[in-house]
Parts: C-alpha cells; structure tokens; sequence
C-alpha cells in the first residue's frame, strides 16, 4: 500500500442461528482473518438478520456468545479487527430505514434468497424476510465498505447493495462507495454439502454439514457417509460431481496434493477405493477442525470477556456509522 493511503474498509457478517460449519469457514471466517491484517476491518454478529427466520428468542443469547467464539478461535483477532453485535449499533436501523426508499417490492420479491425462504418458511413471511438485503446494505453502506468478504450464496444480495447504494447516490450525491465482494481465491466459494446436493448450510442437512463444534468421531462418522458414485467413470466423462466435492473439500482443509492426484487418477483408471479416501479426508478434517473446536469451547463461556470485545467492537463500529449518518442526512437535508 502507498505510504499514507487510507486502508480499504471491510465489513461482513454472520447470523448467529447455530454453530458455524466448513462453509461459513471457508466462504467468510478465513477470509476475515487473512483481511485483518491489511485492511480496516468491521465483523458483526447479525442478529437483527435472524430474527427474519428465527422468531423465538430463547437460544439468541447463547448463539451470539458462540459465534463470537468461534470468530476468535478461527483467528480473527478482536484488537484488530471490530468484532460487533448488530443490534448494538442502532444506526443500523436508521440507514435500514432510509435505504427502504431505495429498494422496490418488485424487485425484492424477486431475490432467490426470498422465494427460498417462502418455500421454507410459508406461515411466516414477514416485511423483514422481504427487506432482509435492505438490511445487509444498511450494514456494509453504513461504513462505506468496499469489500464484503462472503460466499457464492451472497452474490445477488451485494448486486442489491450496490443497486440501493448507487440509487442514493443518483437521488441525493455521492455518498456511497460500490462494495464488491470478496475471496483471496480466483471466485467466490461454495463449500458443498456431503450428500452431493447444494451447499453446507445451518439451516439444513445437518448431517451432510460439517460444524466447527462437531467433535472427531462425529466427523469420522458424516464423513463415512459421504455420498460416492458406485463404481467408477465413462471414459472421457468429468469427475461424478459427489466425488469432485470430496476432492475439493480435501483441498480445503488440507489434503497434502500428491494424495489428491493419486485419488483423481485411481477415480479415472477404475481403481479408486472409496472407503479410503473418505478415511483421508476424515482424518485431515480432523485434524483441522479439533484445534478450533477446542479454543472455540474454552471462550465461549466467558461472558465478561465476549461482553467486552463486543462493546470495545460496537464503539468503534458507531463512531464510523454516525460519520456516515451525518453525511447521508446531509446529503438528503435531513440536516435541521
Ligand atoms: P448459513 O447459510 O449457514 O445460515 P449465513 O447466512 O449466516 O450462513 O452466512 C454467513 C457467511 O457464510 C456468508 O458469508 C455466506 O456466504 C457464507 N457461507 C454460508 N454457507 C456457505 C457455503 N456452503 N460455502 C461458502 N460460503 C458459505
């Protein structure tokens, strides 16, 4: 970076509606830890975003004191980094508010996040499922991010914040920055579930996701019962697509590559003995997931020090939200 350059600004969060798995790892946490270093850094706990689907309250306060954690214990290191609860910086709400005049029906009813939700969910689709990417452009314009470090599965939702952002910026003058998102790889990732269908995921397949929480032998177990293909390939085919998210979860966490390319080449010439490869890739699982499992563990119960990276964390992030409320009320007139 020039010397004097203002670092860039990031922000990224996750709900906390259970424990983090692979996915949620690989797509946000380990991107966040590598971005600490280099860049002006705002994580949050998004627990305004999951009262969208989790009505009921009771396991809120546990949730967000283990999602804190595992944030630590994957790295991401609270003295560099704000690391925040969503509902701590009220000016949240007020940019919600306001964006909501950017964002029309049409267009929110059209997000594929939305209509899965609905299908999921239909005895509830409430106003905030609906505005819930209102909610997400309140959270990164609120500090004029400009890298959104996310999965795959949140590529239209920060479409959408530049779409509002951008519309703001026409109606009242420029106040916003376009916020891309972000991963150190080439692409965006999406870690695959292991029943060879759709992504690891909180909300389903619990066996077919892999938690940061879960402990070895329930690894070595999902692992097992990962879905193969029987038998072996056409010649000339590509790889069956549930033995190619094995091998791309090896890659993941760790597989040494000469192992890899012995199980791709055993795959193609008919000798691939599936039962091995799994017991790699759970033993390599293992072996990445045990350390953050353990730390994660040891600080989840220590309330007095979650309380205080969280508001050490909400101060920082409301000293940047309220310099932005004032220019957006500025730049709106709403200056009286
Ligand atoms: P979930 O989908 O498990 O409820 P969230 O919606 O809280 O998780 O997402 C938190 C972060 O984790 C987002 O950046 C999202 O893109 C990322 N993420 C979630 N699942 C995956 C996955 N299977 N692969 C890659 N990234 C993912």
């Amino acid at each position: 970076m020039e010397k004097g350059a203002a670092k860039k600004i990031v922000m990224s969060g996750i709900r906390p509606t259970g424990f983090l798995h692979l996915g949620n790892y690989f797509g946000a946490l380990a991107n966040y830890v590598k971005m600490q270093n280099e860049y002006d850094c705002f994580f949050m706990v998004a627990d305004l975003h999951a009262l969208t689907t989790l009505p009921d309250t009771k396991e809120l306060k546990t949730n967000v004191a283990r999602v804190l954690a595992e944030n630590i214990a994957s790295g991401l290191d609270p003295d560099k980094a704000a690391l925040y609860c969503q509902s701590h910086v009220p000016e949240t709400s007020d940019l919600y508010l306001l964006l909501n005049m950017m964002a029309y029906k049409g267009e929110l009813e059209k997000t594929v996040t939305f209509k899965e939700k609905v299908k999921l969910q239909p005895n509830n689709v409430n106003a905030g499922l609906l505005t819930y990417p209102v909610l997400m452009a309140a959270d990164i314009l609120l500090h004029r991010a400009e890298l959104v470090p996310v999965g795959k599965d949140q590529e239209q939702h920060l479409e959408m914040t530049r779409t509002f952002g951008n519309r703001f910026n026409h109606r009242y003058g420029h106040v916003f920055p376009e916020a891309q998102a972000f991963n150190f790889g080439e692409e965006l990732l999406k870690v695959p579930s292991l029943d060879g269908a759709g992504k690891m995921s909180k909300s389903e397949n619990q066996f077919a996701t892999i938690y940061l929480s879960d402990d070895d032998e329930l690894i070595r177990k999902k692992v097992m019962k990962a879905k193969t293909e029987s038998g072996g390939s056409e010649a000339g085919a590509p790889m069956a697509e549930s033995v190619a998210n094995l091998i791309n979860l090896m890659k993941l966490v760790g597989t040494p590559s000469d192992a890899i390319a012995s199980y791709e080449k055993a795959y193609f010439d008919g000798s691939i003995r599936y039962g091995d490869m799994k017991k790699q890739l759970a033993e390599d699982m293992v072996k990445f997931i045990s350390p953050i499992r353990e730390k994660a563990e040891a600080i989840r119960n220590d309330e007095k020090y979650l309380k205080e990276i969280m508001e050490k964390g909400a101060a920082k992030a409301r000293k940047s939200a309220q310099a932005t409320m004032l220019q957006v009320k500025d730049a709106m007139g709403l200056n009286y």
